[in-house]
């Protein structure tokens, strides 16, 4: 059909602003090395603008970005003209697209003959020059916009694996060494959990970090920084008078490679020379299974011609050789909109917000969930429902938003807003001092902590129930026969023998191990509430303390921080817990099926060891720690678990350590097993 002028219109205000819009991209990748779009959705406008240009020429431009590389060298630098360009690559994403770029270049060199490549990672970072002038390092810049790049030599000098120095004495007067600049993962990582420590702000990716660790002037920056480089290629080779004479170099570029690495330039150990270009599948392949455990990110293949006559005679386009192509691999990171956010609660009561996204194909997957795990996290990207984001999924970890493209947002986007009671069971939530995280504060309530609540509650260190695996405890609850401890009391033989793997036998041990657990003590049944922070020893502590269940729920802050192992936190999640009636309904449930022996207050004279501490360290023969722990607790002593000045013995058992050094250091009195056994039997306790 014939093309109205009307069509070509709308087509040439598309071209228009498919340019602004790549153009302006470019200012933040390249200028600004901050990208707040992924590459994937810029590489489609590239290719949608290509293909329109490729259709109508009319409608390309000498100033389209098309035919450009990179970006404006920053002002901040003083400039380098580069003797030959540094030119970009073109890419291709599919079997396909390889399979046709082989055929052109065979068409245009008249050959049906396989051609020689090299295969190589394609390193995720920047591209660099070096120039050595009689093996010394005496230039380095960036690509820049292909014909001048930035001086960046000081920064450059910082990097450890690049020699300032070639090795041995046969090099050309003059060689530019090209390459890619790039930070490590972990270094990327530890960056960036840096910055968000201090509030300050994170790179999108290590290109980004690897580029604004480079592209700035203080080069003690750079140096801290951790990057690393991998020589590709060769630039200007000759001499001083700026003569080209590659007589030194190989005719292979994988040879060259090698040269280069024979001077003490690091090369990407993963580079293959392929005898055939049909090996390059396997070769992509093989490079995209490794891909999550390189040290480094790449995001694809590049492939050469490797005959340097052929490269030669392909020659170049616009903005890049013809002899080469960037396979890539599929995006890691997409655009995509979030649609809600909606709160979960874990199995500990932790709150977190998920975002609810448009489903979007990325990192070979379909994601429609990201954890935003906490309200400082949804602030740190000031995310807003309804916004467009950036979502990466690398290999096995979990898909995660990494930022909000604040240039899409829509008027109709709404703030993201924290639940004021549990979304599950409706009870308080509560964030602890510097904590995060909300937390549900009914944890044996809660449909969405039962199954754990009531597996704390059969623990060994609990109430030890017999045959009341975890397996069970989830059975249970799935089938609605529990929600609570105390419904385990109520549990028939009948209805434990028809849940999976469970015979009349196992069934009917289990009811009598739960009639066992009946009989406790209060420390155990304060422990087995699995109230947060209080452990086995705090509970006991609160247990000797109190003496009793009513005086233990009825506490005030303040008298409960005078109980030993109490502070603030702990005293204020006991307060929370026992301030929910959902939680004392089932308290008083248990309180009703439990029974424990009271605990008796002894008078001063019974209590012989009060004010005294002692560390227990080594190994004891004669009794365990614990027992020697409970025999000096029942004297009125306290154990604690370091020296310090405060301690008055250390009972240093076999093969005691650095406690009992301390211990000496200190002058504190150091008594052997025997010791405290005789101290024992003194107080008329059996050993
Ligand atoms: P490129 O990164 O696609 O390819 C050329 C570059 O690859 C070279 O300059 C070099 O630095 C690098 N490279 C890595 N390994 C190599 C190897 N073994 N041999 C040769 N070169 C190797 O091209 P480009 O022009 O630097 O950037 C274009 C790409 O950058 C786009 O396709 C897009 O993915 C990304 N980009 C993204 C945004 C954005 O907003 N997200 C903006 C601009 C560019």
């Amino acid at each position: 059909m014939p093309k109205t002028s009307s069509s070509v219109i709308s087509l040439q205000e598309k071209v228009t602003t498919l340019q602004r819009e790549i153009n302006h991209y470019n200012h933040q990748y390249y200028v600004l090395d901050q990208p707040s779009v992924p590459d994937a959705e810029y590489d489609r406008l590239m290719l949608e603008l290509i293909n329109i240009e490729q259709a109508h020429p009319e409608l390309k431009t000498i100033d389209s970005p098309s035919q450009k590389v990179g970006g404006e060298p920053l002002k901040a630098f003083t400039q380098v003209n580069h003797q030959l360009p540094m030119l970009s690559l073109d890419n291709v994403f599919s079997q396909q697209e390889w399979q046709a770029f082989i055929k052109r270049l065979k068409d245009r060199l008249h050959t049906e003959d396989p051609l020689m490549i090299c295969a190589e990672p394609k390193l995720d970072g920047l591209a660099v020059s070096l120039r050595y002038e009689q093996g010394i390092l005496v230039q380095a810049a960036t690509r820049g916009d292909g014909s001048t790049g930035e001086n960046i030599t000081e920064n450059i000098r910082t990097i450890k694996s690049i020699p300032l120095k070639l090795v041995g004495d046969n090099f050309p007067e003059i060689i530019e060494v090209r390459g890619e600049v790039f930070m490590p993962k972990m270094s990327f990582d530890n960056l960036n959990q840096r910055a968000i420590k201090k509030s300050e702000k994170t790179f999108a990716n290590p290109r980004n970090a690897a580029a604004g660790s480079l592209r700035q002037l203080d080069s003690k920056i750079t140096a801290k920084r951790n990057l690393a480089f991998y020589a590709y290629g060769i630039g200007f080779v000759g001499n001083i008078s700026g003569e080209l004479n590659e007589s030194f170099l190989k005719p292979s570029h994988y040879q060259r490679l090698c040269q280069i690495k024979a001077l003490g330039l690091p090369m990407c150990p993963e580079v293959r020379l392929l005898g055939d270009e049909g090996q390059v599948i396997a070769f992509y392949k093989d490079i995209l299974d490794k891909r999550d455990e390189l040290s480094y990110e790449i995001d694809g293949t590049v492939l050469k011609v490797d005959d340097i006559t052929l490269q030669q005679e392909l020659g170049f386009v616009a903005r890049a050789p013809r002899w080469a192509i960037a396979y890539k691999f599929p995006a890691q990171e997409e655009l995509t909109t979030v649609e809600d956010v909606e709160f979960q609660v874990g199995r500990t009561g932790a709150i977190t917000p998920v975002a609810r996204l448009a489903p979007i194909f990325v990192g070979g997957v379909t994601v429609s969930n990201a954890t935003l795990h906490n309200q400082d996290e949804i602030e740190r990207l000031g995310l807003q429902i309804g916004d467009t984001v950036v979502i990466r999924r690398a290999g096995d970890v979990i898909p995660q938003i990494v930022s909000v493209v604040l240039a899409k947002r829509q008027n109709t986007a709404k703030a993201v807003e924290f639940p004021q009671t549990c979304p599950v069971c409706d009870s308080n939530v509560e964030k602890g001092e510097g904590e995060a995280v909300l937390r549900c504060t009914a944890g044996l309530f809660c449909q969405a902590q039962r199954k754990e609540a009531i597996k704390h509650f059969a623990s060994r260190k609990a109430h030890d129930i017999d045959g009341l695996g975890d397996k069970l405890v989830e059975q249970l609850v799935d089938e609605n026969l529990i929600t609570t401890p105390a419904d385990l009391f109520q549990l028939t033989e009948v209805q434990v023998s028809t849940m999976e793997r469970m015979g009349q036998k196992s069934a009917k041990n289990l009811i009598t191990a739960l009639e066992i657990s009946k009989k406790t003590t209060l420390a155990k049944f304060i422990y087995g509430l699995g109230i947060r922070e209080v452990g086995e020893s705090t509970a006991a502590n609160l247990a000797n303390h109190f003496t009793t269940l009513l005086a233990i729920e009825s506490a005030s802050f303040e008298a409960l921080q005078r109980v030993d192992d109490v502070g603030e936190i702990v005293a204020k999640n006991i307060i929370n817990f026992f301030k929910e009636a959902h939680n004392l309904a089932v308290v008083a449930a248990l309180d009703a099926i439990m029974t424990w022996p009271a605990i008796i207050t002894k008078s001063a004279d019974e209590l012989p060891l009060t004010e005294q501490t002692f560390v227990l360290t080594g190994t004891l023969n004669q009794m365990g720690r614990s027992e020697a722990k409970a025999a000096l607790q029942s004297l009125g002593a306290k154990v604690s678990g370091s020296v310090s000045a405060k301690t008055h013995y250390v009972v240093a058992g076999e093969k005691a350590g650095s406690k009992l050094t301390k211990a000496q250091n200190l002058g504190i009195e150091i008594l052997t097993e025997d010791d405290l056994v005789a101290l024992l039997v003194k107080h008329g306790v059996k050993a």
